[in-house]
């Protein structure tokens, strides 16, 4: 006799309970004392949906916290009192995505995107409320188009992949992204991006021509099917405010097969001040085949605080054309033919990138802790309309 089921007889009773227990070993994350959580995974279970529980990590899977952890960039967000998903879903196919989208929403579930992890604020992994983390890091195909300047890259590459995938085909196309190789396509185009090649190039969603995007109903849309509104919001209106973009089509670009890069250090004392005023006035009327940026830093000298001010630069040219350019735009700096280096587009990723003594397979590492991230640091920009004075310089510097 059974409490909770009067009628059933002794025999019946055996064979639903040995039914439930064969269910719950085959599928271990069944086991939850979360109503949200429990009726998320039967949806996910009466969802047609192929190998969808090798997908799933809950918090009692063993793997929950590494597969977390992988790709969480900003410590702060990585606490004990941090919010932690409910689940984690590893998507390998797009049916996965779809019953993902559709039981969280069924289910008052918050859904949170990952690509690369790499938001400022923790979004792709942190929620106030209860919530499922998507991890597109099994979406990582790259298909390059040599002859017709073309590619498709999944959102849950990094840019170091799509990088390295069109370095392998050809020396003189490119894409013009960021240069931290470990951030996400797809965080990184759904809020514009830019980098080396913006000043000749555009921002990197300037080069995106068409888009596979699932929306909240689960449909599969592309540029044409979603049309023009949707498609100009995702590229730059900001990650995980519209839905699920899966992959992107975009232009690549040449490049010259030799690019020059330098960067000239000076400190106060080295008349750092005036140098960088000047060059708010004169960076931005350089060729657009330059790209100039300006960073400080405190520093110590012989037991006295200064600041150490970097000129940096990145060249679509060789080193001759740089000088004259640079003699006409900027004599100022005093660039001279030993503070350039000369190399390919690829390798100059790794220079602005700050990795020195490694292959540019390093690009292949999402792993890789880049000396451009600061963990525990909140970023804040800062847009200025007009060039500072020297005295506000001075007094922003020290
Ligand atoms: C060290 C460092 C260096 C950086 N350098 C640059 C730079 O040079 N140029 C530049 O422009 N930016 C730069 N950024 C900013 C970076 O581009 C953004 O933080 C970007 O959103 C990160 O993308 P992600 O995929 O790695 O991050 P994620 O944390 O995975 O995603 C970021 C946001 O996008 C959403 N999202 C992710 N994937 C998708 C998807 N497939 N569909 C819909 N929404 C999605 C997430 O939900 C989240 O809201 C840098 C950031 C860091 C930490």
């Amino acid at each position: 006799m059974s409490f909770f089921f009067p009628e059933m007889k002794a025999s019946q009773y055996f064979s639903m309970s040995l039914f439930l227990l064969i269910l719950l070993i085959s599928c271990p994350w069944l086991i939850s004392a979360n109503p949200h959580l429990n009726n998320f995974l039967g949806c996910l279970d009466s969802f047609y949906s192929n190998h969808i529980s090798q997908v799933i990590y809950t918090q009692n899977n063993a793997s929950y916290s590494s597969v977390l952890n992988a790709t969480i960039q900003n410590l702060r967000f990585s606490t004990p009192t941090t919010p932690k998903p409910l689940v984690i879903v590893t998507p390998l196919q797009t049916s996965h995505i779809q019953a993902t989208i559709r039981c969280s929403r069924t289910n008052g579930l918050n859904l949170r995107i990952r690509s690369g992890g790499h938001d400022f604020e923790g979004l792709s992994y942190v929620s106030q409320v209860p919530f499922v983390v998507l991890d597109l890091t099994n979406f990582r195909s790259v298909k390059i188009d040599v002859k017709n300047k073309v590619a498709w890259v999944q959102s849950g590459a990094i840019l170091g992949e799509f990088y390295s995938e069109i370095a392998k085909r050809s020396r003189t196309l490119a894409f013009p992204a960021g240069i931290c190789h470990t951030v996400g396509v797809g965080g990184y185009l759904s809020g514009g991006g830019y980098g080396l090649l913006l000043r000749k190039y555009g921002l990197a969603v300037d080069n995106v021509i068409d888009a596979v995007f699932i929306d909240v109903n689960g449909r599969i849309l592309k540029r044409k099917s979603m049309g023009e509104d949707l498609f100009w919001a995702i590229r730059g209106g900001g990650g995980g405010s519209f839905g699920v973009v899966l992959s992107w089509k975009v232009k690549l670009v040449s490049v010259p097969s030799t690019v020059t890069v330098f960067t000239i250090r000076k400190t106060l004392e080295e008349n750092a001040t005036n140098l960088v005023h000047q060059w708010q006035s004169v960076g931005h009327k350089l060729p657009g085949d330059i790209f100039s940026a300006v960073t400080m830093r405190k520093v110590n000298r012989n037991g006295k605080t200064t600041i150490l001010v970097a000129f940096s630069s990145f060249f679509l040219g060789e080193t001759n054309a740089l000088i004259t350019l640079m003699k006409a735009g900027f004599p100022e700096l005093g660039l001279k033919k030993e503070h350039c280096t000369e190399m390919s587009w690829i390798e100059s990723i790794l220079y602005f990138g700050q990795i020195q003594n490694k292959s540019i397979d390093v690009l292949l590492d999402r792993s890789y802790k880049s000396p451009l991230n600061a963990p525990m640091v909140q970023n804040k920009i800062r847009l200025r309309q007009k060039p500072n004075s020297k005295s506000w310089i001075r007094k922003d510097l020290v």
